[in-house]
């Protein structure tokens, strides 16, 4: 009897005792299932997030590009707020140093190879998103598209992409000429010149560059890796001149194959670049006319004009914010050429004589008027700015107003047409910001993104022969310079500021 009273006091006890803890199990349980449900509520499968055209940004690096399925990896222990910075900031990755070998596109790609082109082009907008660009005090701040633009343009840019791979060498290069050698069934047209080969490939580089694609990342990395590598190997040993030395127009190439060198080294930070960009800027102070600019003679003979100064001059902004070796005295008696050149009551900068209108090929004049263009104009606003975005000086003021009075507009029977009016315009209005750059883009959108090709082999492609730069760098120049154009929304910081 006393035993069984004990076993009963025993079992109260322990009853008392568990039901003094249930409550703490019982809410131990409850936590426990609710961070289970919390953790259900987000999706570790994929860090990137799909734009309504199935455009997909790439946030990190090549791992997640976006012709890779998903990829599951395990919960990990994130909070809520953690997945929302990932959404939002796209996170630096450390990459470690690989050499450039030549790469093997093909199999990176080979989705792309075989994706259809319908006569619509949509299923070739599959997404060419690149990966983030590198972050710095100037310029060039993170590239990432999908900020900015629309989806009309995302998928232009991706389909300009798209054809300038299709048409790249194998060697490398973009070939102005000889680019129909790489055409499927139907063969593009629109040859450029045979002696503009190093420019037409700085260019369509600039275009991938701009997207986020490096040679280290990003679904085109084979592209820009084996573009870069053929501006190394046409490099001179010597004196660091990209290309031969040949023809009127090769220090413009030499420009734009700089701006490329420089920006690949910059946003990918692979150190064999570094030479050959830096010996490249280089010979950008030894083509320079002492205390002048830059023209088409080497060594110098004195004569000058703002476009290939243009080009010089973002070559060395691209330099200084690379931290590469800069001539500043070139980068200040450039920039007193261009207002040399300014008229300061209307704005306009001259191509060769103060306040004058854009430049034209003599057998370009009659068919487009140089009148209907303020390229040179555009130029020097965005260099301008570049130089100093503090200054409001009524150069730049004039500039603005010159230039929204001529926004892009499909005109071409007037001889209206002109890419590279367009590409500058865009990117000193956007700089601008406000009503200026909003009047300029909802023309510029449509104008630019409605003429592009969508069929057969010219899917993604521009038409050279509406401009009068047409003839010299072809079908090439004419796809990367809208490509580019398109990427204004993203590929440099507004460093004005929204107004
Ligand atoms: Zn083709």
């Amino acid at each position: 009897m006393a035993h069984a009273r004990a076993t009963e006091a025993g079992f109260e006890a322990d009853m008392r005792e568990t039901l003094r803890r249930s409550p703490w199990l019982l809410l131990s349980a409850g936590l426990h299932a609710a961070a289970i449900l919390v953790l259900m509520q987000f999706d570790f499968r994929r860090t990137v997030e799909p734009t309504p055209l199935g455009i997909v940004v790439t946030l990190q690096d090549e791992a997640l590009e976006l012709l890779e399925p998903p990829v599951v990896v395990p919960p990990p222990p994130v909070t809520p707020e953690v997945q929302e910075v990932v959404a939002d900031e796209p996170v630096i990755v450390e990459e470690t140093v690989v050499p450039l070998p030549a790469s093997d596109a093909s199999s990176e790609l080979s989705a792309l190879d075989d994706s259809p082109f319908t006569g619509r082009g949509d299923n070739g907008c599959l997404g060419t998103g690149g990966g983030a660009g590198r972050p710095g005090g100037g310029p060039y701040g993170q590239r990432v598209p999908g900020r900015g633009g629309s989806t009309a343009t995302q998928c232009s840019v991706a389909l300009g992409l798209e054809w300038l791979r299709r048409h790249q060498d194998p060697r490398g290069h973009w070939d102005a000429d000889g680019f129909h050698s790489r055409c499927g069934e139907t063969l593009c047209d629109g040859k450029g010149h045979a002696m503009n080969d190093v420019g037409c490939t700085g260019l369509s580089l600039l275009a991938f560059l701009g997207a986020g694609h490096t040679s280290r990342s990003g679904a085109h990395r084979g592209v820009v890796r084996d573009g870069l590598r053929w501006l190394q190997s046409v490099q001179d040993p010597d004196d660091g001149c990209i290309g031969s030395k040949s023809g009127q127009h090769f220090l413009y190439g030499h420009a734009l194959a700089t701006l490329a060198l420089v920006e690949g080294y910059h946003l990918s930070r692979e150190p064999l670049l570094r030479r050959p960009a830096q010996d490249a800027l280089h010979f950008i102070s030894r083509s320079r006319n002492p205390y002048k600019a830059w023209r088409y003679a080497y060594p110098p003979d004195g004569d000058n004009d703002v476009s290939v100064s243009g080009w010089m001059l973002f070559a060395l902004f691209a330099g200084r914010e690379a931290q590469l070796v800069v001539d500043d005295a070139a980068i200040k008696d450039g920039m007193a050429y261009l207002e040399e050149m300014t008229d300061p009551t209307s704005g306009r900068t001259g191509y060769h004589e103060k306040g004058s209108f854009s430049a034209r090929e003599p057998e370009a004049m009659e068919r487009w008027p140089a009148d209907r263009a303020e390229a040179m104009t555009a130029v020097a606003a965005l260099l301008r700015i570049f130089h100093d975005p503090t200054a409001q000086s009524p150069a730049l003021a004039g500039a603005t107003r010159l230039l929204a009075a001529k926004p892009p507009r499909w005109d071409a029977a007037g001889g209206g047409v002109d890419y590279y009016y367009w590409y500058y315009g865009s990117y000193a209005m956007f700089q601008q910001g406000g009503r200026e750059w909003d009047a300029w883009s909802r023309a510029m959108e449509p104008t630019v993104v409605s003429h592009q090709r969508r069929e057969g082999c010219e899917t993604g492609a521009w038409d050279p022969q509406f401009d009068p730069w047409g003839a010299n760098g072809g079908r090439v120049y004419a796809t990367a310079i809208n490509t580019l154009c398109l990427e204004v929304y993203y590929r440099y910081t507004r460093l004005l500021g929204s107004r």
